[in-house]
């Protein structure tokens, strides 16, 4: 008999979609437990380890949860989803933490999404290939990081994976293989090169050039304190233009209004 999918997941909301190309869309966010990366900009580090509980928004958009314990089966989540009845053709984003972590949770959240007559989107640091593998076909939508060694190191208590510069190569031609729609997001801070990130514009145009670039400024929060200047991110912007076919400058348009 096979085993029942068990998922740990941090919370369960409904808002508009607050970064990358998919910007405003209405969106059912499934944020799943325990990351093996310590970006030093993380916005959601109660993500690094896995949760203890998991809160399910009530009502869409209404702020109030309520939290059940770890773990969480694939038929609560769908009447968690299921209770914040999304539009049909609207998303369903599977972020973390990091999905990746969890392939069969991933795999479950997206065929309850496709049911529902949702489009799935995964949100991935952008470094676990063999995992995504195992979810491809289930997914519609990749938004990979690509992490610059400025300011991300894996964390002490993961099984360290390849560096950087390897691995987001590795992950971003299985999606050129699979032809999914995808982005590769960089999340630009005072520390951020032009070197670093001619690296990443290499990958990319060398890779899959049809793949757009979104350089994403970092939303001062927590142990950040500045973000880059304009000036510095319009001029990261003009030199990344001249090596990848698409590039746009996005930040974080959730936090303006003040959304989770
Ligand atoms: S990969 Fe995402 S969840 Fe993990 S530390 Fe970085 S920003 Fe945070």
């Amino acid at each position: 008999m096979r085993a029942e999918v068990e998922l740990n997941l941090v919370e369960v909301f409904w808002s508009a979609q607050g970064e990358g190309p998919q910007v405003g869309r209405s969106t059912v966010f499934v944020r799943f437990g325990a990351c093996d990366l310590r970006c030093g900009w993380c916005d959601s580090p109660e993500t690094w380890k896995a949760a203890r509980q998991c809160r399910f928004e009530v009502d869409p958009g209404s702020g109030e949860f309520e939290s059940e314990p770890n773990p969480t089966s694939v038929g609560r989540l769908r009447r968690a989803i299921e209770a914040l009845a999304p539009r049909p053709g609207s998303l369903l984003s599977l972020t973390g933490g990091e999905p990746l972590l969890q392939p069969p949770g991933v795999v479950a959240a997206a065929r309850i999404g496709h049911e529902l007559g949702l489009k799935v989107a995964i949100e991935t640091h952008g470094l676990a290939v063999e995992a995504l593998n195992e979810v491809i076909d289930e997914i519609d939508y990749v938004s990979m990081d690509w992490k610059l060694e400025s300011d991300v190191r894996w964390a002490e208590s993961s099984a360290v994976g390849p560096d950087f510069q390897t691995g987001h190569r590795a992950f971003l031609e299985r999606i050129r293989e699979s032809a999914l729609p995808a982005s590769v997001k960089v999340v630009i801070t005072q520390n951020s090169t032009a070197e670093e990130l001619a690296e990443v514009c290499r990958g990319i145009a060398s890779i899959a050039p049809d793949i757009p670039l979104i350089l994403q400024p970092v939303t001062p929060h927590g142990r950040v304190r500045e973000r880059p200047s304009a000036k510095a991110l319009l001029e990261h912007l003009r030199r990344c233009e001249d090596q990848v076919a698409e590039v746009r400058l996005i930040p974080q348009t959730h936090r303006v209004y003040g959304a989770l």
